[in-house]
């Protein structure tokens, strides 16, 4: 079959697609602690549905200790066909309307620029629309071995990680295709090839045994929160590059990242400059960048005129694709410990080593994915990296280290502002998304 007889296919199918889209839009399936658990129980049950009704018979919810269900399902393919696995999410991040919302974030809304409005639009409803559509053009003899994996816990504690390294046959496969990812702008097609991962750890301070008065003391006795000061501001070097020393980097080679674009979507305040040297892409998707994401000191409002005896700061880096996270974590914390000034009482607790990602470019579904894209889209493929971490690739890749692993999906840089206000999804980046992955599986199963 060839693109245009199934890009009309996946067209035909498109109205019932979106208003599927949207139905599940209308569930809040946020599965952070606090949250009502209600809303994620029956999206996970809608997602069993969506799947049954795309011709995934076998689609049910698995029970992960600990955690939200996913949705789970396996369709054998023709004898000797590779294995491979669609994975997406269910959950959702909050959208408290003072984020600045100009529509209910819990109702689908369409656009006059065609684009469809509200929270998981794109991030990740759009990946598991992508997924169920693939499966009613494939139907119920698909050219290769299905397994559908749609997460209920990705944007909080995951317990679906622990799950996967205590059942790796489950999740033995050929190549994981993860539509949780997006393309540069609408049309243009790009493979995702690199994740930066994530090291955290907080640093406290203290130099006084309690709070003494600013003007009997101070000048002589430093206060904690400006010996944290003087720690954190060592993270950047005058032009704004993280300089932790030993902490790895390189330069982005793949296709970069539109300035004007970035500062749209970051939502920068006009007149900032943007901070650290090399191709945005490079500052976005391999190099280290650090963050102060928190810190622990009086309020304004209850401030007053003593010398604070301790503060405490979480520091964050994103750490580049390739590097060891245990390592990157060892260097940000001895950094932190190094330059304290004064000989002041310094504490540093490692919190976190989440660990980058670098797809093997060179594997079969990876190249029989980029025709596929390159086919969908009707233009050249570019590589892309992303500056978020999905850590349960890691474990995927543990579980089947023979997998391919391929990163894309609807969620285009540009303009689906995932995780905060106006989230929203094009639905012809749905479209050509389902078209390729169509193509994909095809010319997999074409090779056996
Ligand atoms: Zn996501």
């Amino acid at each position: 079959m060839d693109t245009s007889t199934v890009a009309s296919e996946v067209a035909a199918r498109m109205p019932a697609l979106i208003d599927d889209l949207k139905h599940l839009v209308a569930i809040p399936s946020v599965a952070f602690p606090g949250f009502p658990s209600e809303p994620v129980q029956r999206m996970g049950d809608a997602v069993v549905d969506l799947f049954r009704r795309s011709g995934v018979g076998s689609a049910r919810l698995l029970d992960i200790p600990g955690g939200y269900p996913a949705v789970y399902a396996e369709i054998p393919g023709p004898a000797a066909s590779p294995t491979v696995l669609l994975y997406a999410h269910y959950d959702v991040q909050p959208a408290p309307l003072d984020q600045g919302w100009d529509t209910d974030p819990w109702h689908a809304t369409t656009g006059p620029d065609g684009r469809i409005y509200g929270r998981g639009t794109a991030d990740d409803k759009s990946g598991l629309i992508v997924h169920a559509g693939t499966m009613q053009l494939l139907g119920s003899a698909p050219p290769v071995g299905i397994k559908v994996l749609i997460e209920g816990e990705e944007e909080t504690i995951s317990h679906l990680e622990d799950f996967v390294d205590a059942n790796p046959a489950l999740f033995d496969c050929d190549a994981f295709v993860i539509a949780d990812m997006g393309n540069l702008a609408v049309g243009r097609p790009a493979l995702t090839t690199a994740l930066r991962g994530e090291v955290s750890c907080t640093i406290r301070v203290r130099t006084l045994h309690h709070a003494a008065h600013s003007g009997v003391f101070g000048g002589a006795a430093p206060d904690a929160l400006i010996a944290l000061i003087k720690i954190l501001a060592t993270l950047h070097d005058d032009q704004g590059n993280t300089v932790v020393p030993g902490v790895s980097g390189y330069d982005w080679p793949g296709a970069d990242f539109d300035e004007a674009v970035y500062r749209e979507s970051a939502g920068l305040l006009e007149g900032v400059h943007l901070y650290g040297s090399g191709t945005l892409a490079s500052r976005l998707w391999s190099k280290p960048s650090a963050t102060v994401i928190g810190i622990d000191a009086p309020s304004v409002a209850e401030a007053a005129n003593v010398l604070i005896p301790e503060a405490t700061a979480k520091v964050s880096m994103r750490i580049a694709p390739g590097a060891d996270a245990n390592r990157e974590l060892d260097l940000l914390a001895t950094h932190l410990a190094s330059v304290a000034p004064w000989n002041v009482d310094v504490e540093v607790t490692k919190i976190k080593a989440g660990w980058p990602f670098t797809v093997e470019m060179s594997g079969p579904t990876v190249k029989a994915a980029e025709d596929a894209l390159a086919a969908a889209f009707g233009a050249p493929v570019e590589t892309v990296g992303s500056g978020g971490s999905i850590p349960l690739i890691n474990s995927l890749a543990q579980a089947s280290p023979r997998a391919d692993v391929i990163l894309w999906g609807a969620e285009d840089m540009a303009l689906s502002r995932i995780h905060a206000s106006n989230e929203s999804v094009d639905p012809t980046e749905i479209e050509k998304m389902i078209t390729a992955q169509v193509l994909a599986l095809r010319r997999l199963g074409r090779r056996t």
